[in-house]
């Protein structure tokens, strides 16, 4: 199985590292939409929020501390930003690994496209 975020977390395909962790590993977007766009992922391969398991509940919760701690970390978590989850097509999900996507840095409007 081919997965670009699997081989960006090992390091068989170029990434920006940001976060790295047991269970998480987080990456700049490669097309930014805000001065913030970080990637965050489970490590392991889970495609989509459809494809979670209760086993998975305490990993996705990890992937929100990571957020949080970027979040501090690059100054927008006073400011604001934004934690979403694309899923399936209709969404805009266009890589079938999990990741949040973490935004900040600009003013970011409601609702998303
Ligand atoms: P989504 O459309 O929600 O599946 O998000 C996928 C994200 O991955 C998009 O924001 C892309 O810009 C980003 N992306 C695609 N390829 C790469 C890559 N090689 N490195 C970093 N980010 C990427
Ligand atoms: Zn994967």
């Amino acid at each position: 199985m081919a997965c670009l975020f699997c081989n960006i977390i090992q390091g068989k395909s170029p990434g920006r590292k940001v976060h790295e962790d047991d269970l998480a590993y987080a990456f700049e977007d490669i097309h930014p939409q805000a001065p913030t766009h970080i990637l965050v992922c489970p490590k392991k391969h889970i495609a989509s929020l459809n494809d979670i398991q209760p086993d998975d509940t305490e990993l996705l919760g990890h992937l929100f501390q990571v957020c949080k701690k970027i979040a501090q970390e690059r100054g927008i978590a006073g400011p604001g930003y934004r934690v979403v989850a694309n899923t399936n097509r209709g969404a805009g999900q266009s890589v079938c690994h999990i990741h949040l996507h973490l935004l900040g840095g600009r003013p970011l409007q409601w609702p998303p496209g």
